[in-house]
């Protein structure tokens, strides 16, 4: 391949990758995507610079140094994205980094590096590899506390990247040792960055879809999740120590009506989040709608389960919620239901609810359970 047609793909690479970044960028609002787009503006802008001064089109002088500088600019412009993409709040220190890349281009300008070909090309690489490298770090580190397997093609990318631009400087450098010739390094570079533009594009994609399916399976008023959520995890086959605990706040609608919606609507929030927090995660639990919640549990014997509904209506009768002239104090009914008769999930729910519904017959504030048909526990 030609140098001309190699430098085309070159510049087509940054362009394919810019015109991806804005378009996510205008379709997910994902932090870092206008940066990623500016910084391959950037390098498609320098490799116009390089292609025209090779075509004799631009003076000698002005093409080197302006498709250097611009050029590693936009490496810079792009870790800065890359970085925010990967899920990092704005830092000052991001800015650094194109700090770094400026302050790079007057050191080259002013000792006239930029005018010997190898000079400049290994710098400008040496230069590029590392800020390849502080993007795929940021991108597989960001992993630990963001599993998505788009990251790790992206960061695979970037890696690469990184590297056959580190070869062009050990090619430039060592003409006779580099492993590869500087060319073919290059070659493989162009393929890295639409690399790196389709695995942005993955991840973005990725995170929108863990966002709607977090959204669908997440109640929007207590956070905790819904009924949607419950049903799907609750396991095929219910077995021996399987049961239900059916909560219903106790006169709810009275809270509604004498002290408003919003106090109402902050009462949820705080039973569903003490329910959340006395549950743990191995519990499988939802608000099923209105004030009503359910927990699933494992390995149970009608005893534990009496005590955990019993431990979680204590702790929900120990919350006040301030309502300017006094304070709302709410207490929960609890029916609980162990698994028995080889009955099915929608059976033993519909026994803890019948319990539930004793525990409202006989006063309220309480834990009833299905077998027992007797009032398991008093405040
Ligand atoms: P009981 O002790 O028998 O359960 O009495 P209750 O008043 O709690 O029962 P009821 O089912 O009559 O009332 C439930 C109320 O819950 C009615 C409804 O206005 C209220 N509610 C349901 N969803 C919400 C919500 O999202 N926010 C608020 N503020 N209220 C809700
Ligand atoms: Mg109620
Ligand atoms: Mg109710």
């Amino acid at each position: 391949m030609d140098l001309a047609t190699v430098l085309l793909l070159h510049k087509s690479s940054f362009i394919v990758g810019a015109l991806c970044f804005f378009y996510m960028r205008w379709r997910s609002r994902e932090p870092g995507l206008e940066l990623l787009a500016v910084g391959d503006c950037f390098l498609a802008f320098a490799s116009t610079l390089a292609g025209m001064g090779e075509q004799g089109s631009l003076p000698y002088e002005i093409w080197t140094f302006g498709s250097f500088s611009v050029g590693v600019t936009g490496y810079a412009l792009m870790a800065v994205g890359t970085i925010r993409l990967s899920g990092r709040r704005r830092e000052l220190s991001d800015w650094l980094l194109v700090t770094a890349a400026l302050a790079l281009s007057i050191v080259v300008g002013m000792t006239h590096w930029y005018l010997d070909n190898q000079t400049r090309a290994a710098i400008f690489n040496a230069n590029a590899s590392m800020f390849l490298f502080i993007s795929a770090c940021a991108i597989s580190v960001d992993f630990l506390g963001d599993r998505l397997p788009g990251r790790i093609g992206l960061a695979a990318s970037l890696m690469a990247a990184m590297m056959f631009s580190a070869l062009i400087v050990l090619g430039v450098a060592f003409p006779e040792y580099g492993p590869i010739a500087p060319r073919n390094a290059f070659f493989m570079l162009i393929i890295c960055h639409f690399s790196v533009a389709l695995f942005v594009v993955v991840l973005v994609q990725e995170r929108a879809e863990a966002k709607l399916s977090r959204l669908a399976n997440t109640d929007a008023l207590t956070g905790i999740p819904n009924r949607q959520n419950f049903l799907a995890c609750l396991p095929r086959q219910l077995r021996q120590g399987d049961g239900f605990i059916m909560m219903d706040i106790d006169h709810f609608k009275s809270v509604n009506d004498r002290h408003g919606h919003e106090i109402g609507d902050a009462v949820l929030v705080g039973v569903a989040q003490t329910i959340a927090a006395a549950a743990g995660r191995e519990l499988l639990l939802a608000r099923l709608g209105g004030e009503e919640f359910a927990l699933f549990l494992r390995d149970q014997t009608e005893e534990t389960l009496v005590a955990t509904a019993d431990q979680i209506r204590r702790k929900i009768k120990t919350l006040a919620f301030d309502v300017g002239a006094g304070t709302v104090t709410p207490t929960v009914s609890a029916g609980v239901a162990l698994w028995s008769d080889e009955c099915d999930a929608t059976k033993l729910r519909d026994r803890a609810d019948q319990a539930l519904y004793r525990a409202k017959r006989a006063g309220r504030d309480r834990v009833e359970t299905y077998a027992a048909e007797s009032v398991a526990a008093l405040s």
